[in-house]
């Protein structure tokens, strides 16, 4: 270890020219593209070594692990010994098929997981060629150029060339908890611990305050992070409380169905069957009362569920928060980028007692101001402003043009393009020295330059805010004078103005500071300032926006505002999105902060827009609502949103805007920021939900269905209506499939036009459960009239009542499957071929069975006999008459409810 300390370069004494002509990279422009690649080819990947996923014979190994396996496997081994081979053979080469047929679901549904884990990439802004970009973290080389700042994870060790306001919290690599500050300078002191290395980054820490430039010199296993550590730690896959509770209810199940095994066994035994076919009855009959085959089918439910997600853009990070999201009853939500579309154009300027337009759409340079000279006077002194306290920059690829970094900046270097100044030209004449970043806490930036001897801090904000800390104004002619109140409220009720046009409004001051100051504090740079004027900009409100927020409120769900910008902005694009249809109850962050918890608690059902809001408001409506029994998601970007996103029921991080802090908080991430997404995942959730409760309820209505028939027999005194083997084949086989496909059973046209679930109702409620037991009932009763006329037909042969028996059974779990797809709507209003999966699943059953009866291997291992085509009938007959009759109560069900039957649904 000593020796590897030795040599080690120590970046950090190193002079910062030292270190770039080291690395070979020009500090402005970046490495280029080829280097880049050529780098990437020598040094790899920037990734830490992951733990490997369970390999397929792992996965298949678990298959045989079960206590049923094991028992089955007992009695193949016991039929064996007494010379039953055919019995041995097939009870084995059913274990073998179910191990398969369960290898292939937890196969699919962790490979499902691995490209989850995948699909949460982290990504860096690295400057190459000249320009910013943003790029997966994990192709980042050594001598890359970054910028880092609060809220993102430094993606690799690198030596800092700037920094404004830095903090890092270190606790993963050195323990140490509390925020330490960085500078850029290098260290006099070469043998410094990591602890104390301030002009480093080491990859794994967070930046928690201020921003910085710095270049990587380690990346993935040669980093600090990956020296000391060997493994990623990887979200873990928590089971979700309905498997938390799925497990418990196998465990009732499991006593139930071993007492009424019992009871068969004795009952058998009692009326002299033989000790041996009583005890293989019995093991098949523990194996058809035990839904074994249900964990896998909610794990692949909610796995392949998550991966559709990912195709409506949002990523599940905590696997529980599927369920959650369809209990969701409130989603609070950010404004700016989450209903809007986060593309800003300023349309209008106010300076003195002037409002001047600015034409032109979009982030291209082409338009005009109109009312006012931009060479002179405040609208001059303004649009530098906007572009010397702006940290975004304006490309065009491709004849389009874009902005790199915050959309608010790049509206404002656009309005002073059209101006006519370029950002670049005035950045050289004035070189920054220092930088306060926007802090959505504080509502304002400055960046301080360099003017010859002299500095002049450039400062923008929320113009409420903002106006706090100007004590002069700049006429349109130049001339500074003082602020009086008078003018101050006429700013005010300009800014009102504006933001009733559902603008978004940032004021615009500066200082000089003389003599240029040495260290940049906000209470000391943001105050004295000379207010210079308005940009109002409009961020249009995103297309889907309007139909996401009905969405929820037909599904019961109220969705709440809450945003930084001004009030009267976030209540003209609330009445546009269409929130709440009377009159929409705002509140701003000043009057939250004069409520108590409680009074907050009582009204937070009738409010709608929260404006004006820091982080630490967030988590006092989360908790309001909270404690009104509401089930909460809450969005969240910047670092300081994290402990509300943590707090909520569903925390949601947005994917392109959020910091990797907020991230790592979220249960889950919309890829593409929008609102409709969240609606969307809402939607899905809650058919994960649904359809999980499908299979659950198909699964338990037809093992019931099989303990009852043979219960039954046993009961009358009738002999063993099913051999094991059939008991066996029906529950491990044919129910599996179509239980499958019911788990991907297409969404419900309903799902979102009935209120949210109670999250702690269970899987199946009363009334659910009663239906269970009344169907098991039903398809037991005319599985056993078929086997008692079987009976009466002919007396001695009862292989042949066995055969009538075991194929009626099948028919009537087919045709129950499809009586499952929906509680309300009869079969025919939801369509037989919506679900192509249950179809064919049924159809693939339907072909091992029929090969069963016809084949004459299949005959002399399930001892069954060739049936005629009267038979038949009764067969179809009394199978076709548990689903009539659940037809039937279905309709019963739909008159009384008195529910108008509008439209039949459209199943996609
Ligand atoms: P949300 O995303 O939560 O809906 P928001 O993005 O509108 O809210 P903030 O980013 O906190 O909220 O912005 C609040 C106010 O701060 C804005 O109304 C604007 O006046 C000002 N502001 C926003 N961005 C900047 C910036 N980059 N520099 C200076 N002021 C800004």
């Amino acid at each position: 270890m000593a020796d590897q300390q030795q040599q080690r370069p120590r970046w950090h004494a190193r002079p910062q020219g030292e270190i770039e002509r080291e690395l070979g990279v020009d500090p402005v422009a970046g490495l280029s593209e080829a280097e880049a690649a050529r780098r990437l080819s020598v040094h790899g990947r920037n990734e830490l070594p992951e733990a490997p996923p369970p390999s397929p014979w792992h996965i298949l190994a678990t298959q045989f692990t079960s206590l049923i396996v094991w028992v089955l496997i007992g009695a193949a081994l016991v039929s064996g010994l007494l010379g039953e081979w055919i019995d041995a053979g097939a009870i084995l080469a059913i274990v073998v098929l179910n191990g398969l047929l369960g290898f292939l679901q937890e196969y699919r549904a962790e490979q499902s997981l691995a490209a989850l884990r995948t699909l949460a990439v982290t990504y860096a802004r690295v400057v190459r060629d000249g320009t910013r970009l943003n790029l997966s973290s994990t192709e980042l080389v050594p001598g890359d150029i970054i910028d880092v700042e609060a809220g993102d994870h430094v993606p690799a060790d690198a030596r800092l060339l700037q920094a404004a306001a830095f903090r890092t919290q270190e606790a993963a690599l050195t323990g140490e908890s509390t925020p330490v500050e960085k500078l850029s300078a290098a260290l006099p002191d070469s043998d410094l611990p990591l602890a104390d290395q301030r002009n480093m980054l080491f990859m794994g820490t967070t930046v928690t305050g201020g921003k910085g430039r710095a270049v990587v010199v380690a990346t993935g296993s040669v980093t600090e992070l990956g020296r000391i550590a060997t493994l990623m730690t990887a979200v873990p896959i928590e089971p979700t409380p309905l498997q938390r509770r799925l497990e418990q209810f196998g465990h009732v199940l499991l006593a139930l169905s071993l007492g009424i095994v019992l009871v068969v066994f004795g009952l058998g035994v009692w009326r002299g069957e033989p000790l041996f076919d009583m005890f293989l009855t019995a093991v098949s009959l523990a194996v058809a009362a035990i839904p074994e085959g249900l964990p896998a089918i909610v794990t692949t439910t909610l796995a392949l569920g998550v991966m559709r997600m990912v195709s409506r853009h949002a990523l599940i990070r905590r696997l529980p928060a599927v369920e959650t999201l369809g209990a969701a009853t409130v989603i609070c939500t950010d404004k700016t980028g989450t209903l809007t579309k986060n593309e800003m154009t300023v349309t209008k300027l106010a300076i003195d007692d002037l409002v001047i337009e600015v034409t032109g759409e979009g982030y291209a340079p082409v338009g005009t101001i109109v009312g006012g000279d931009p060479r002179e006077g405040a609208l001059r002194e303004l649009l530098w402003t906007a572009l010397l306290c702006n940290g975004a920059s304006l490309k065009q690829a491709e004849g389009k043009w874009a902005v790199v970094g915050d959309p608010t900046e790049g509206a404002l270097l656009v309005a002073g393009r059209k101006g006519g100044w370029v950002q670049e030209e005035l950045a050289r004449a004035q070189p920054l020295v220092g930088e306060l970043p926007f802090d959505s806490d504080r509502k304002m930036m400055t960046m301080v330059r360099r003017l010859g001897e002299r500095a002049v801090a450039y400062v923008k904000g929320a113009p409420d805010v903002l106006l706090g800390s100007c004590d002069e104004y700049v006429t349109k002619t130049g001339e500074r004078r003082p602020l009086t109140e008078s003018l101050r409220h006429s700013i005010l009720s300009v800014n009102q103005q504006f933001a009733r046009q559902a603008l978004r409004v940032v004021a615009l001051a500066s200082r000089v500071l003389d003599p240029q100051p040495t260290s940049f504090d906000p209470d000391l740079v943001e105050r004295r300032l000379c207010f210079l004027g308005l940009a109002a900009m409009k961020d249009p409100l995103r297309p889907e926006a309007k139909s996401a927020v009905d969405l929820c409120r037909s599904a019961g769900i109220a969705t709440v505002m809450i945003t930084g910008d001004h009030k009267e902005t976030a209540l003209a694009i609330a009445r546009e999105a269409g929130f709440a249809s009377g009159p929409t109850q705002a509140l701003s962050g000043l009057e939250l902060n004069r409520l108590s918890d409680a009074d907050l608690a009582s009204r937070v059902r009738t409010v709608s827009v929260y404006a004006r809001v820091s982080a630490e408001h967030k988590l006092r409506i989360v908790r309001a609502w909270r404690a009104q029994g509401a089930v909460v998601a809450m969005t969240g970007d910047g670092v300081n949103d994290a402990p509300a996103v943590r707090e909520a029921d569903i925390g949601i991080a947005m994917g392109v805007t959020g910091t990797d802090v907020t991230k790592d908080a979220s249960d889950m991430v919309v890829t593409d920021d929008n609102f409709a997404s969240i609606a969307a995942a809402v939607e899905e959730g809650r058919s994960i939900y649904a359809n999980i409760r499908k299979s659950v309820h198909y699964l338990l209505s037809c093992n019931l269905s099989e303990v009852l028939v043979m219960l039954g027999s046993t009961v009358l005194g009738w002999p063993l209506p099913l051999l094991p083997i059939h008991i066996l084949w029906i529950n491990l086989v044919t129910d599996g499939f179509p239980a499958l496909a019911l788990a991907v059973d297409p969404k419900d046209p309903d799902v979102m036009k009935r209120p949210p679930r109670d999250p702690q109702a269970p899987l199946l409620d009363r009334g659910r459960f009663l239906t269970v037991c009344v169907q098991g009932l039903v398809m037991a009763a005319a599985t056993l009239a078929v086997f008692g006329i079987a009976l009466s037909i002919v007396k001695d042969e009862v292989s042949f009542a066995r055969t009538m028996t075991f194929t009626t059974l099948v028919l009537v779990q087919f045709l129950h499957a499809f009586t499952c797809r929906h509680d309300r709507y009869s079969l025919f209003q939801v369509g037989v071929a919506s679900n192509r999966m249950l179809v064919g699943a049924v159809l693939v059953s339907a072909l091992l069975q029929g090969a069963i009866l016809l084949s004459p291997w299949g005959q002399e291992i399930f001892k069954v006999v060739p049936l005629r085509a009267d038979e038949w009938s009764v067969i179809v007959g009394f199978g076709l008459l548990p689903f009539l009759v659940m037809e039937l109560w279905k309709a019963w069900s739909r008159a009384r409810s008195g529910r108008p039957e509008t439209v039949s649904p459209h199943y996609s």
